[in-house]
């Protein structure tokens, strides 16, 4: 039996308004090459200045997952040669990152955690875009010089599983506080997948692929999935040696296999030595308090949801681990309504309305509107099934809750006096089941009640039917 072996290296881009080394902006969708000047295009004699917001993010990231910071750090050339790249080297901190030896938890779903330690970060410089137009390739260097934070695992994930609960943790962490976007799709939350495998009980670890650029959840699951697919079926014709070899490779979304892209270079090749154009980056008492007071993070917030509203551990787990859907929550809370009714209808009634992997920010109905749907619940004036037919109208038209339910003519009666006028009416059309019920016949009051919600056309209040009925056929 084997154990499957991951180590997870993601660069997240760091949200500050310029670039590591020069005051450039950092915002996309420019004119290609507009957002450059002489130092991010490694122009001769211009000279890198560290960017203090990109140091000051890194230590809150340091904070978030409980590591050390390094109050010195150093910066590092690693050399390589590529054209998106005007330098040749990418600057980086190779020796002393200025974060080092974290970690957080990932949780199950059966309520049990489990820690992944993280073994840096570190700051370093976002290369250039190729981009290739059939035969002509031409290079953008607007994203040139951008701050990444590189954040590396130890080897501590066992499963494909394991590795997207610690991303999804990674994701929430830096989004809680604020140092990244994190668009997957738009490249500023990326990830580098190593895998090995070993005979379960083996402590060693054995030749590792790295697989890179692999830019959905999804994806990387199933990355993972068919590669070490591919290493057990070595191992087991005996062809393991030969065929797993340190290299990278790449996913094929439409194979569904993985495919040699190049051999590993060992950090020989990129003849790394430390970096002679920039001061040591130290971290100043002034800074260091600041940016150690970071925002409540994911697993606080579970937490004290826990505590506060006596939610259940899995529901909060839900609520909590993307920021988009706490802030929903709380947003809903605003109304005044019950956490637990909130909780259903966030979790429950709103996703099963929600298309295409579309998320709660991006949902036409937003907290306030949810929140008032249920409000008009727990103050009676709607149903709950009613409320049901209330959000699907507000998915598709623009309109305040209780136009809708005007318009849907959802209102609930709870006026006594129209509903005792119903009860009468089929109290006096079904005089022989009245006289079985005084008889004893007990089963036939649901009759009664049924009889008139249905005469209400579904709107009286249920409670209030009961109420005037037992009056009535006592
Ligand atoms: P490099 O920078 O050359 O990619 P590192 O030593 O920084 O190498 O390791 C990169 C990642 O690979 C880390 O996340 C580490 O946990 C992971 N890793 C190292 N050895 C293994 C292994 N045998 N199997 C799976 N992952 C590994
Ligand atoms: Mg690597
Ligand atoms: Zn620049």
């Amino acid at each position: 039996m084997f154990e499957v072996v991951i180590g997870l290296e993601v660069h997240v881009q760091l949200n500050t308004n310029t670039k590591l080394f020069c005051s450039c902006p950092t915002s996309f969708n420019h004119t290609q090459n507009s957002n450059t000047c002489p130092t991010c295009l490694a122009l001769p004699g211009a000279l890198p200045v560290l960017n203090q917001e990109v140091l000051r993010k890194a230590v809150m990231f340091g904070t978030a997952i409980d590591a050390t910071i390094n109050r010195t750090s150093y910066f590092d050339r690693k050399s390589y040669f590529y054209p998106d790249s005007p330098s040749a080297y990418q600057i980086t901190q190779l020796y002393t990152p200025v974060v080092e030896h974290g970690h957080l938890e990932i949780d199950f779903e059966d309520g049990s955690h489990k820690r992944i330690r993280i073994n840096r970060a570190h700051i370093e410089a976002d290369a250039g875009k190729n981009i290739h137009e059939g035969a002509i390739s031409k290079v953008d260097l607007n994203r040139a010089g951008t701050p990444l934070l590189e954040i590396v695992s130890e080897p501590d994930m066992r499963s494909a599983e394991e590795a997207i609960l610690y991303l999804k943790k990674l994701h929430s962490i830096v989004r809680y506080i604020d140092i990244s976007d994190a668009n997957m799709q738009e490249g500023s939350f990326r990830c580098d997948v190593n895998v090995s495998i070993r005979p379960k009980g083996d402590e060693k670890l054995y030749t590792r692929v790295e697989i890179k650029n692999i830019n959905s959840f999804r994806f990387i699951q199933k990355a993972i999935e068919v590669e070490v697919e591919r290493q057990i079926d070595a191992w087991e014709d005996g062809i393991y040696d030969e065929e797993i070899v340190q290299e990278t490779r790449l996913f094929d979304q439409v194979k569904q296999e993985t495919r040699s892209m190049r051999g590993k270079e060992e950090a020989a090749d990129y003849r790394y030595f430390p970096e002679p154009d920039l001061l040591k980056a130290v971290v100043s008492d002034a800074m260091y308090t600041e940016a150690t007071q970071i925002p409540e993070l994911p697993d606080e917030k579970r937490a004290r949801l826990v505590k506060e509203y006596d939610m259940r551990e899995y529901d909060a787990s839900v609520i909590t681990a993307e920021l988009e859907t706490a802030h929903y929550f709380e947003a809903m809370l605003e109304e005044g309504i019950s956490a637990k009714n909130a909780v259903t209808w966030l979790t429950v009634e709103l996703p099963a309305r929600l298309k295409g992997g579309m998320g709660v920010a991006e949902c036409p109905v937003n907290a306030k509107t949810l929140g008032t749907i249920v409000k008009r619940i727990e103050d009676d004036t709607i149903s709950g099934k009613a409320a049901k037919e209330v959000l699907d109208y507000l998915m598709e038209h623009d309109a305040t809750v209780d136009d809708a339910i005007d318009t849907l003519g959802l209102k609930q009666v709870s006026d006594t006096g129209a509903i005792e006028a119903i009860v009468d009416e089929i109290l006096a059309a079904n005089a022989e089941k009245v006289a079985e019920y005084r008889s004893g016949k007990d089963k036939l009051f649901g009759f009664f009640v049924g009889q008139t919600m249905k005469a209400s056309k579904g709107s009286a209040n249920p409670q209030a039917v009961n109420e005037v009925l037992k009056q009535k056929l006592s």
